[in-house]
């Protein structure tokens, strides 16, 4: 027999669970679904930390999004007794000091209200000398941005939507069909709205509109140990930091919970499938040498843990955020492009919208403006 909902939401990673969270806030009852459980090892959520920044260059409406979306992932933690979800580390950028994108985040920064420093290259030395560089970089230091504990963040927002009513079931969705969704595992649920924020999965249910529209790549994520009583990686004589200047895109996070300085590169890696894939990363020896190169008082330091995950990207980093083109009810929510998370709540707060109708598609979240090119334009 079915079961009936206002709405389902098919997936318990950052974007589906606030959405789920929000759509229980307007009185709706609510399922949630996640075939591998919220905050899995295997979903694009499921890591152990995510930076929260506000800079996206001249992309004003990201930064926007993370500054609302700040505030209410604080209120959230605050809420359910778990403030120490958001640590306030601070955000560094160094570009370099002739870099054109500085002067669009600067001035993005400042239109939004976002509390910044501008440091000069000597300034940024004094202040970090910790990081070494091979040309010259100034610093935008952001202090009240920081790191979330992401898997533990994301349970907690499903945590606290179960509390207040929605129901969660570990259940596969199959794709829609009219006013209902199958399981696997043979549930039925009907719903006049059912929303799908698969994150990586999403070209796998709906391969016709989106194979090659979302493209999950893998990424490899590094934790160093440092030296006994070395103090220097870790908050507050370490903030996160991010040098988008460098092609590989490396940023680092300190050390938060003891589990080691962890360097990364944004940089996309071959195509992955979320399901399948083995996850044993392999790039050590180049981030080493990246080590050695920036952080050199940590060339030596030993890998104490590694974790490969995927982006499930789109042809610009847009989010995905639009109507199947097919079916009314059914929304398409995903393509965080490796910078997703921080937004989670303004992705359900939007979604949450759309559906009440108070808020139309935006025009670079459509599905229209996603290409099967790769044309990478937001970082
Ligand atoms: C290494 C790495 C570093 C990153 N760093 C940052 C960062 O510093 N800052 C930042 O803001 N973002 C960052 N991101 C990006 C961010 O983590 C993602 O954009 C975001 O987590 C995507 O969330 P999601 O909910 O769309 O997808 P997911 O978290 O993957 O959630 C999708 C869920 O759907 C479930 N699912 C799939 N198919 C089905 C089905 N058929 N039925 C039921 N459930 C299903 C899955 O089990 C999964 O839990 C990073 C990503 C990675 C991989």
């Amino acid at each position: 027999m079915a079961e009936s909902y206002d709405a389902v939401v098919i997936g318990a990673g950052v974007f589906g669970a606030w959405t789920a969270h929000r759509l229980q806030r307007t009185g709706r009852s609510v399922a949630l679904l996640d075939v591998y459980g919220a905050g899995n090892s295997r979903s694009s959520s499921g890591g152990e930390s995510r930076i929260l920044r506000m800079g996206y260059g001249r992309e004003e409406i990201y930064t926007r999004w993370s500054l609302a979306s700040l505030r209410l992932w604080i209120e959230l933690f605050e809420q359910v007794n778990q403030p120490e979800l958001f640590q306030k580390t601070g955000v560094l950028w160094t570009p370099a000091a002739d870099d054109a994108n500085t002067a669009f985040t600067l001035g993005t920064l400042e239109k939004c209200g976002v509390v910044f420093q501008y440091l000069t290259p000597a300034e940024l030395t004094a202040r970090f000398p910790q990081v070494r560089y091979s040309s010259e970089r100034v610093g935008i230091f952001e202090p009240e941005s920081g790191v979330a504990l992401a898997r533990r963040a994301v349970c907690a927002v499903v945590e606290d939507a179960i509390r207040n009513g929605v129901d969660y079931f570990r259940e596969a969705a199959l794709a829609p069909d009219g006013a209902e969704v199958r399981t696997r595992s043979g549930r039925v649920l009907r719903a006049s709205t059912f929303v799908y924020a698969s994150g990586p999965w999403l070209p796998k249910i709906f391969p016709e509109i989106l194979e090659g529209r979302i493209r999950p790549t893998r990424q490899e994520v590094f934790f160093f140990g440092t030296e006994p009583g070395d103090r220097r990686f870790t908050p507050p004589h370490m903030p996160a930091w991010l040098d988008f200047t460098d092609e590989r895109g490396a940023y680092a996070l300190p050390d938060i919970e003891n589990r080691g300085f962890k360097l990364a590169f944004d940089r996309h890696g071959p195509p992955f499938d979320p399901d399948t894939s083995d996850r044993l990363a392999d790039g050590l020896d180049a981030a080493r040498a990246f080590l050695a190169e920036r952080f050199p008082a940590l060339a030596g330091a030993p890998l104490v843990e590694s974790r490969v995950c995927q982006y499930e990207n789109t042809s610009s980093g847009d989010f995905l955020i639009d109507r199947h083109p097919d079916f009314s009810n059914v929304w398409l929510v995903g393509g965080g492009s490796g910078h997703g998370f921080k937004h989670g709540p303004m992705v359900g707060e939007h979604v949450t919208a759309l559906i009440d109708g108070s808020a139309s598609v935006e025009a670079r979240f459509s599905l229209a403006t996603k290409s099967r090119e790769a044309k990478r334009a937001v970082y």
